[in-house]
């Protein structure tokens, strides 16, 4: 097999258009702390409908600035689906927090709004009750955002979004980042994401002061703006007023991820007729396709399949046929709390039936943008090639 015959679970759509930027960018006086990362900012914030936008190196690192500016700190609990990345649970962490998971639901594998109100109901008896809570829209399909803010008004929590894998995506006909039922929604720019910066991150809030803290800690703790300054002897000046960070966004990175945000909606229709020509390739396969809320127009990050509960022992050799035909298949995600770091704060095996079982059945089939109808009629025929071979499927 050669490399190219790969077909990866995800992978950045490059255009000439986005080489062109990078290039012009080079060529330009500024390599960081210019116009690209400002115009990058402003259009993410003019899409979405949200009033700030700060930049940043990594989801993960405006995760953590986004629990920083909300106050999380040692003592505070921030709660988060056991379904997602580590990054949506270290970001507390990095704070001193306590970590806590909430169940996600059987269908849509999203953070469970049902779970969270008993989970509140209990902690409220308990005063553990959490400082923040960071709902992830998984596979770009929006939590139940409308419940779980109801939620925060009656039990005082703040919300994050972790919107890593849904921007473009929408919720009762609002762009996912609007934050009208969030304090704080942070988009990734990571390669597999919908679009790419190669690595980076945004933040987007309706609140100056939250805008303001995220910025600040994003630049060293450091300010220039003249209404803030304590003096103002010329020029060179700078105060620093706070301990921060260097998570900055470099200008090639902004302006790779400009260039790639004007064909966002083109990805998203992309992702939308490879989403329904899967549906018809394996509408006869015993597995469970990627089920889609009303309300919700996802952006479509990952194509979750599941194997049925009797054959979860025949998921190992489905991924192995999958891998060994050049079917980039992987795996979404490994319960957060079940990780050996977690593990040592005192979770265990069984606190998240739902995600664990969910887990133990789930494979990501290939979904990105340059997937072509060929590759996805091989993916279809070798997956049904593996789910004979493990007797999932008869011949
Ligand atoms: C990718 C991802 C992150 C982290 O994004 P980076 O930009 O790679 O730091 C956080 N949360 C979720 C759900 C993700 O998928």
């Amino acid at each position: 097999m050669t490399h190219s015959d790969f077909i990866p679970y995800g992978k950045q759509s490059i255009s000439d258009d986005d080489i062109a930027e990078v290039v012009r960018v080079l060529k330009s006086d500024f390599l960081t702390q210019g116009p690209s990362v400002t115009g990058f900012e402003q259009a993410i914030a003019e899409r979405v409908g949200a009033q700030f936008a700060i930049a940043g190196n990594s989801a993960t690192s405006i995760l953590h600035l986004a629990c920083l500016a909300l106050g999380v700190g040692a003592g505070d609990r921030v709660w988060t689906s056991p379904n997602t990345f580590i990054a949506s649970a270290n970001c507390a962490r990095y704070c001193g927090a306590e970590v806590d998971f909430v169940d996600i639901d059987p269908r849509t594998y999203n953070l469970s709004a049902e779970k969270l109100e008993e989970k509140l109901i209990s902690a409220k008896r308990l005063n553990t009750l959490p400082k923040v809570v960071i709902p992830v829209h998984f596979a770009g399909q929006s939590c139940d955002m409308e419940a779980i803010h109801h939620l925060s008004q009656a039990y005082g929590f703040a919300i994050i979004e972790d919107a890593s894998h849904a921007i473009g995506g929408q919720y009762k006909g609002h762009p996912i980042g609007d934050c009208r039922y969030s304090d704080i929604c942070v988009f990734s720019f990571h390669p597999v994401k919908i679009i790419t910066s190669a690595e980076g991150g945004m933040a987007v809030t309706n609140s100056t002061k939250l805008a303001k803290h995220i910025r600040t800690h994003a630049q060293q703790g450091t300010t220039k703006a003249s209404d803030e300054l304590t003096q103002s002897p010329g020029d060179w000046y700078y105060e620093q007023h706070t301990l921060g960070f260097n998570y900055r966004m470099t200008e090639m990175q902004a302006a790779l991820g400009l260039s790639q945000l004007s064909r966002l909606d083109q990805f998203i229709e992309k992702r939308h007729q490879q989403f329904k020509y899967y549906e018809k390739l394996l509408k006869d396969f015993p597995i469970t396709l990627p089920f889609q809320a009303e309300d919700t127009h996802s952006s479509l990050h990952l194509y979750p399949i599941l194997l049925p509960e009797h054959n979860k022992a025949a998921r190992k050799g489905v991924f192995e046929v999958l891998r060994h035909a050049g079917i980039g298949t992987q795996v979404h995600y490994i319960p957060v709390h079940t990780q050996p770091y977690y593990q040592t704060l005192g979770f265990q095996l069984g606190d998240f039936p739902v995600a664990e079982d969910y887990y133990s059945r789930t494979l990501s089939l290939p979904l990105f943008a340059d997937l072509t109808t060929a590759q996805q009629e091989r993916v279809a025929l070798i997956l049904k090639h593996a789910l004979i071979a493990n007797r999932v499927m008869s011949a």
